[in-house]
């Protein structure tokens, strides 16, 4: 029997700086890539676990690995169940598993599948090497701790390999209607990613001035939705930054993408030493709060229809495109919590599945922060009419509402402070 390499892709769908491929083509002539359809599946709350905009995205991204993976005479299967296809391939090659390991529960349950089988697999989700921390702190003591570390360099090319033929489903990529001018659209994909980082190095010194705003592409980096898909790695996104900063000059600016880099870190790091718990209603704090179970209230805020025009807007531009800005998911997840006083994990279930740049860690994890049950040190609220006078509300609610609509006449300082008394039991 053949010896053959296995490399699994789930969200490193990548050649450049792929610790699993590289392991996998260093240690063997015959190497197959697989990915399996089955972890698009399932329900979360009644949401589809995976929208059609996210769907979009992994369904080109693999498109354009597939291809690229040619280039290196790799074969990368596409199927629906990894146990059958693992289960034949074990009955015709010796198999060895490369696969990259990840922090939410059920990738981590996902991965038990390939555990049977003789395995190599790496930590490779963050810009960091990850450390030991209280990841019930806050992000500060995490972040000191994380600057001293000298940043891992690229790993080497990989060669041409051989491949074997295996049964492959064939990619259909959902067509999303985009019908408002003003959204925002990603191409899945290694290449575009790689286009996205190149397009964006000119900007490098303006994204701390900028990285706020509500609405524009050109805002902030967009690198989350390839950064989620593996589509490129973090530490491409540093070592290209420290390139353009030779060339230009060093910025708080240009250190501050390095600074949210760190909080994608944090929030992975968290989710993998806590286990569960950023899933769990009462979070890593465990205070027995009392969300409401409001059916009513629930429908309205999933229907755009809550009364308040800048959390409407939002939800009805993360229901068309699968995008909302740093800003509005900020916003809309406190009003989910701290004005409405609504279950998190339904509001971070609504956004998983439609987040075209959804990954368990940073959602979750950002989620309990706005809830109260996360990383968070003191009970905060966005209030809405403030954030809309910063951050020009208007000029957004004008690109995504009907301006006919009839607003309703909310109280929603009183909301919040109803909440903070009943549900938080704050004074
Ligand atoms: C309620 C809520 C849910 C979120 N869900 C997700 C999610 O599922 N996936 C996701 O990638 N981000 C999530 N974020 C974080 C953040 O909103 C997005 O990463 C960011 O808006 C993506 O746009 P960008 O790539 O242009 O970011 P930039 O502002 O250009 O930042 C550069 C990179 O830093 C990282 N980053 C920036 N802000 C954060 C943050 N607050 N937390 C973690 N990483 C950050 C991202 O990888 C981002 O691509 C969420 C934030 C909130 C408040």
């Amino acid at each position: 029997m053949e010896n053959l390499a296995v490399v699994i892709f789930r969200n490193n769908l990548r050649i450049e700086d792929n610790q699993s491929l590289y392991n996998a083509c260093k240690k063997y002539d015959y190497v197959l890539g697989l990915y399996s359809l089955e972890i698009l599946e399932n329900e979360v709350f009644g949401f589809k676990k995976c929208d059609i905009f996210r769907e979009k995205l992994i369904k080109e991204s693999l498109q354009n690995l597939q291809k690229n993976l040619l280039k290196y005479d790799i074969n990368l299967s596409i199927v629906n169940n990894i146990d059958n296809a693992l289960k034949k391939l074990a009955s015709s090659y010796n198999i060895e598993v490369f696969f990259d390991e990840e922090v939410g529960t059920e990738e981590q349950n996902f991965e038990n599948k390939f555990k049977k089988y003789k395995h190599q697999s790496t930590f490779s989700q963050t810009l960091i090497e990850p450390f030991l921390f209280d990841y019930k702190k806050s992000f500060t003591g995490f972040r000191k701790k994380a600057e001293k570390q000298d940043i891992k360099e690229l790993l080497p090319s990989i060669t041409k390999k051989k491949s074997v033929y295996f049964e492959s489903l064939e990619i259909k990529v959902p067509i999303v209607e985009i019908k408002n001018k003003h959204s925002i659209v990603f191409k899945g994909g290694e290449d575009e990613a790689l286009k996205q980082l190149e397009n964006y190095l000119p900007k490098i010194h303006e994204y701390k001035s900028t990285r706020n705003e509500m609405s524009g592409f050109e805002n902030s980096t967009k690198f989350s939705a390839y950064l989620a898909t593996g589509c490129i790695s973090p530490r491409k996104i540093y070592w290209e930054i420290k390139k353009q900063e030779e060339k230009t000059f060093e910025s708080d600016s240009s250190y501050w993408i390095y600074f949210e880099l760190l909080w994608r870190d944090f929030f992975h790091l968290v989710m993998k030493y806590s286990g569960n718990k950023l899933f769990l209603k009462y979070g890593i704090k465990g205070e027995k709060f009392n969300f409401r179970n409001d059916k009513k209230l629930l429908e309205e805020f999933l229907n755009a229809n809550t009364g308040v025009d800048l959390i409407d807007a939002s939800i009805i531009e993360l229901k068309t495109t699968g995008w909302l800005s740093n800003r509005n998911r900020q916003i809309v997840a406190s009003y989910f919590v701290k004005n409405l006083g609504l279950d998190w994990r339904i509001g971070a279930a609504f956004f998983e599945s439609l987040l075209v740049d959804y990954n368990p860690a940073s959602n979750y994890g950002n989620w309990a922060y706005q809830s109260h049950v996360g990383n968070d040190k003191t009970y905060r609220i966005f209030d809405v009419k403030r954030q809309s006078d910063m951050y020009n509300g208007t000029d957004y609610i004008n690109k995504w509402l009907n301006k006919d609509r009839k607003n309703k006449n909310i109280n929603y300082r009183k909301m919040a402070e109803e909440v903070k008394v009943n549900v938080f039991f704050e004074s």
